[in-house]
């Protein structure tokens, strides 16, 4: 199972670079640790992840509405909220290879329930009583120090001229919910919405992580799509085994498996919070989280109110009552909802036509095809149109015409690369639904005089091709998407 794991995720890694999914920052440079950047194909799929998710939120919501907080804060922000001196994670040194680690997760790996909210002599105690089972995952050796928390909010000098803004550090945001739990007040005084209602957002994150593996599972500037409801402290727990079914069935719509999510609770809560699970993805590397979804209680506004003196409690017009709302959010980072939604797509299909010229290109014998069977509404590229053969103008000219036609509605590829078999390798490679081919008798050109004005669509996982009339595909590609 692990050997397979780590050949699959070696598989989606590689198929990242080559297609244009995903690069390593800066790599000209030799790469950035941790940090990762999107190409054409990447950022096509993460723009239809966070559409999906806002208007599951937000559009299909009338009681959730949207908001875009900027990344920098008041550092008053990070200290209300407990970063400043909690935001920590459990580090050690291997002292023969010098690789860090964190300690949970290592703790984690051989069954022993650890996690980063854990004092630094609650973890180490963990850590002490389990070091012979424990081995560096770069050298093997079971050397560590002891575990140091290790603060993961990354600080600028941003307004500060001084030489001494380390001291008073203005820091990038950890989390994107503080931008929601500061504007609480204005949404409620601008717009329509009482309580209970919930507040969206999608934006950039950082974080210092310590350990950095895992591909985009992992980095240290990634983008989050947080939803926190505003409740009746009566009504917390009831909204939020709502929110956890909603979440679980945002998986479900677009096509995942139930038996590749499962939810896990949190064995040690914070003090302040009700009920914590996370939704795990059974990922290459095994089921680890891909979504939060937590019960926060009063904690997040009475701490703003306490730092800022600000009264954030709400009155209830109706009843006359006054309170402080609790809190139920969701919580999940788009890189790891994109790496959950390749590794649910890639799929590797033996091919009818005979055996394969290249050994490592086949299944029992057989030749290979690699396919990303994406939902069709994340799909980065929705429809690819080909002229039949390149060197023929009167081919090319009709197939840039259907592509100019459909290019306004469909995100589409005109694709003149290669043969046909090529092109479609390269399209299901990218998880392209549809491509569309333009050949002689579309034109006339054929024996069959009854084919002009037709073309074939061929589909993406079952291979079938049906001719149809160009006319008709505006028509059949609405209808399909
Ligand atoms: P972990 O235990 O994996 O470090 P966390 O419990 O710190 O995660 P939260 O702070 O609850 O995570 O963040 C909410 C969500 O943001 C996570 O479920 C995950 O989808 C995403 N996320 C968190 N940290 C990262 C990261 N470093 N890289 C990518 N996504 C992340």
């Amino acid at each position: 199972m692990a050997e397979k794991s780590q050949e699959l995720m070696e598989k989606i890694v590689a198929l990242c670079k080559r297609r244009g999914f995903v690069f390593l920052s800066s790599e000209i440079y030799g790469g950035f640790s941790a940090v990762y950047d999107y190409g054409s194909y990447g950022v096509e799929l993460a723009n239809n992840i966070k559409d999906a998710w806002w208007k599951y939120m937000v559009q299909m919501r009338e009681d959730i509405v949207g908001l875009d907080a900027a990344i920098f804060m008041h550092p008053k922000v990070w200290e209300a909220s407990g970063h400043v001196s909690g935001f920590a994670d459990p580090l050690a040194e291997c002292r023969n290879c010098h690789v860090r680690v964190r300690v949970d997760h290592l703790l984690e790996e051989i069954g022993i329930a650890a996690d980063e909210k854990m004092s630094e002599t609650e973890i180490n105690a963990l850590f002490n009583q389990n070091r012979e089972k424990i081995g560096c995952p770069k050298c093997g050796k079971k050397d560590f120090t002891e575990a140091q928390k290790f603060n993961l909010l990354v600080k600028s000098n941003l307004g500060n001229f001084t030489d001494e803004w380390m001291d008073e550090p203005v820091y990038l945001r950890g989390e994107t919910c503080q931008g929601i739990y500061v504007n609480y007040k204005n949404v409620l005084d601008s717009s329509r919405v009482r309580i209970p209602f919930g507040i969206a957002q999608i934006g950039k994150v950082f974080r210092n992580e310590i350990t950095a593996r895992q591909f985009i599972f992992r980095t240290r500037e990634f983008e989050q799509m947080e939803m926190q409801y505003f409740t009746h402290p009566a009504q917390e727990m009831e909204a939020y085994e709502k929110l956890k079914e909603y979440r679980f069935q945002f998986y479900l719509d677009l096509g995942m498996k139930a038996e590749n999510l499962r939810w896990h609770k949190h064995e040690n809560l914070v003090f302040y919070a009700k009920e914590a699970y996370d939704l795990e993805y059974n990922f290459p590397f095994g089921f680890k989280e891909l979504e939060g979804v937590h019960a926060r209680g009063d904690y997040d506004l009475t701490q703003h109110a306490k730092f800022s003196g600000v009264a954030l409690d709400y009155l209830d017009q109706a009843t006359g009552e006054k309170y402080v709302p609790h809190i139920v959010e969701s919580s999940v980072g788009v890189g790891r909802m994109l790496l959950a939604f390749l590794t649910e797509a890639y799929t590797e299909e033996a091919l009818e036509n005979g055996p394969s010229q290249n050994p490592s290109d086949t299944v029992a014998g057989r030749e290979t095809r690699v396919v990303l069977k994406l939902p069709k509404k994340l799909a980065p590229v929705k429809v690819a149109i080909f002229p039949l053969m390149k060197n023929k103008p009167e081919l090319v000219m009709k197939a840039k015409e259907i592509f100019d036609t459909l290019k306004p509605h469909f995100v589409c590829e005109f694709d003149d690369n290669g043969n046909v078999g090529k092109r479609y390798r390269r399209q299901d490679e990218i998880g392209t639904p549809y491509c569309v081919t333009v050949d002689f008798d579309s034109l006339g050109l054929g024996e069959d005089k009854s084919l002009e004005g037709t073309v074939t669509v061929r589909d993406r996982d079952t291979m079938q091709q049906e001719r149809m009339p160009i006319e008709r595909l505006k028509e059949f590609f609405t209808e399909k998407f």
